[in-house]
């Protein structure tokens, strides 16, 4: 997700032509690749180490979040992943939805400097907006509570530093410029129109502001509010990933390899080689899940809970399934036969 950005370039920039969803756009991008075996996710796992736990990543993931395998920290955000089936345009639609009856009063707030009320309409705006599209954010919104209304703070306190520092003002305004004198020059059938070299300089400018942006929130302790408690460097990351899938349908492969150089994302890969994964069952949904010996907990990709595999295993005690109870839980209604069980 882009905590600054939500609204991406190219939603500015692009009314007339754009991709109608950033499936689309990710399978343009896939398509003017040249490297599609890169984007077969289930072979190809991202070479990364978990900054917690030194685990290094083998299990192939599902969504764009990467999660350890160990110790189920949040580790990376795989470029190729993102977006891939949460269809952006439509969580951003649904996000104006929400935002547009308060929007008079947020800007009311803005005008005057009214820091706390601005905080808490950009609060119910996240929070309503996460609840209805937890597949925008980490799977783990989705069915936790407290870890969602922890995700809206985050965001709104992002949004309140963002708003009211006056150089990071100065810099949007330049980067609002510089988006609005791009030229796009139409393409025969149907294909997405291209953009003009003053890219370049959006993209600059883009890089700038929020290096600025993140320089700010970390000092001011906003990174550390993120209840997904990402690695330094990957939130940052994660922005520029964004911003490079709006553009790359947008421009010819070997500009979308300049773009995606600039912004330090040409990340490498690694052919998926597991034959030591154990299967376990999530007691929050019951979907299936792989586990590596000597785990200790891993989000369950299906509804983004953290599980307890160190704890092993707990058979229900009226169907008998054996589940994987969630962390620091140890009463849990059983997702087969919806049974309460608990812990022995
Ligand atoms: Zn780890
Ligand atoms: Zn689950
Ligand atoms: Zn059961």
């Amino acid at each position: 997700m882009s905590l600054l950005r939500k609204h991406v370039a190219t939603q500015q920039a692009s009314q007339p032509a754009a991709p109608a969803t950033a499936a689309e756009s990710l399978q343009q991008l896939i398509t003017t690749s040249g490297q599609a075996s890169l984007f077969a996710h289930t072979e190809f796992v991202k070479k990364v180490e978990c900054s917690r736990c030194g685990a290094a990543k083998r299990l192939p993931s599902k969504t764009a979040y990467l999660y350890c395998d160990h110790c189920g920290s949040l580790v990376d955000y795989d470029f190729r992943l993102a977006n891939l089936g949460t269809n952006a345009g439509y969580t951003n639609t649904i996000y104006r939805q929400i935002v547009a009856p308060v929007q008079a009063e947020i800007d009311r707030a803005r005008a005057f400097q009214d820091i706390g009320r601005y905080r808490d309409l950009n609060k119910g705006v996240y929070l309503e907006w996460l609840r209805q599209c937890p597949q925008a954010a980490s799977p783990r919104v989705a069915s936790d509570d407290d870890f969602r209304e922890r995700m809206a703070s985050y965001l709104a306190e992002c949004m309140v530093v963002r708003d009211f520092d006056p150089d990071l003002a100065m810099l949007d305004v330049q980067f609002n410029m510089a988006v609005r004198g791009l030229q796009r020059r139409p393409m025969p059938n149907g294909q997405p129109w291209l953009v003009s070299d003053g890219i370049w300089q959006v993209a600059t400018l883009f890089k700038q502001e929020m290096e600025a942006a993140y320089k700010l929130l970390e000092d001011r302790g906003v990174l550390a509010m993120d209840p997904d408690e990402a690695p330094s460097g990957v939130p940052i990351r994660m922005e520029f990933s964004t911003f490079c899938q709006g553009w790359i349908p947008h421009l010819l492969p070997e500009q979308a390899d300049h773009l995606l150089g600039m912004f330090g994302l040409t990340s490498e890969y690694a052919r998926v080689n597991v034959t030591d994964a154990e299967t376990r069952k999530c007691g929050g949904c019951g979907d299936e899940l792989k586990v590596l010996p000597g785990a200790q907990a891993v989000v369950c990709e299906s509804c983004g809970r953290k599980l307890d595999i160190a704890g092993g295993e707990t058979p229900c005690q009226t169907c008998g399934a054996p589940l994987s109870f969630p962390v620091a839980v140890s009463r849990i209604e059983c997702p087969y036969c919806q049974r309460e069980t608990h812990r022995i």
